[in-house]
């Protein structure tokens, strides 16, 4: 007997699916193939990122560190203008690839402002 963490019914093991790793699934059979599950499982495609989404991914991280420090840097001889610069850098591939343009507009912007910030 397994309790189900969706209806919280105590229910025989055979009602739950063996993960890969052999272990008893959480969810019963009953609850796991709702219409509703199975509709959201249509919606979504599962599917591995490519060697270019996963470096983009650590260098997105990296920008992103980079543009989180940079307004408390811009004081100090305008070192952050350049962290802002490199963060824009480092980014743009990670948004780039995911083809979130809106991002890649505010990427652009940022290596435009602060280009022009600096080389003023
Ligand atoms: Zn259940």
């Amino acid at each position: 007997m397994r309790k189900c963490n969706v209806c919280k019914l105590k229910k025989p093991n055979f009602w739950f699916k063996k993960k890969p790793n052999g272990d008893l699934k959480k969810t019963c059979r009953g609850c796991e193939r709702t219409w509703w599950g199975g509709f959201l499982r249509m919606l979504v495609k599962e599917r591995q990122l490519t060697p270019a989404e996963r470096l983009g991914n650590r260098l997105g991280y990296m920008g992103t560190a980079f543009i989180m420090m940079s307004p408390y840097l811009l004081p100090y001889d305008n070192i952050g203008a350049y962290t802002y610069l490199a963060g824009a850098v480092l980014s743009l591939p990670q948004v780039w690839l995911a083809k979130q343009w809106n991002l890649v507009i505010v990427n652009l912007n940022l290596l435009i402002g602060y280009g022009l910030y600096l080389f003023s």
